[in-house]
């Protein structure tokens, strides 16, 4: 099916690229459960680590961009909640750490196209 520009200019609209998403994820150790959730929700996405369940609400999502920066911010919840990295002491010292990178690698990605190309072919499985 071919998806309608988004009125921002990119490719893709945010509501076109949300139905492509896997709906499960594996992340660190564990496979999470991917739910897109309707209705509207200031914060568009949720990481609940018990449940190794990510939710994300696609409705007025500016852009394909935010989208894919809400996605990894989320993502960057549920590696925080992994344990692999040290626990942040308050909750809002998370969040700024993970919006910090949720933003650091949505303009690496859109500014090194090249970048994601080699790491997709870096990723690809071993040959043995
Ligand atoms: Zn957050």
């Amino acid at each position: 099916m071919t998806s309608a520009p988004s009125p921002t200019g990119e490719g893709v609209a945010a509501s076109d690229l949300i139905r492509t998403l896997p709906r499960k994820l594996k992340i660190g150790a564990y496979d999470w459960r991917i739910k897109i959730a309707t209705g509207d929700n200031d914060a568009w996405g949720e990481t609940e680590a018990l449940k190794q369940e990510i939710t994300i609400w696609p409705e007025d999502m500016p852009s394909a961009h935010f989208c894919v920066g809400i996605v990894l911010h989320e993502i960057l919840h549920a590696l925080y909640s992994v344990d692999w990295l040290e626990p942040a002491d308050t909750e809002a010292k998370e969040e700024s750490i993970v919006a910090g990178y949720e933003r650091g690698l949505v303009a690496l990605f859109r500014d090194n196209p090249k970048l994601l190309t080699w790491i997709k072919r870096g990723l690809k499985p071993c040959k043995i």
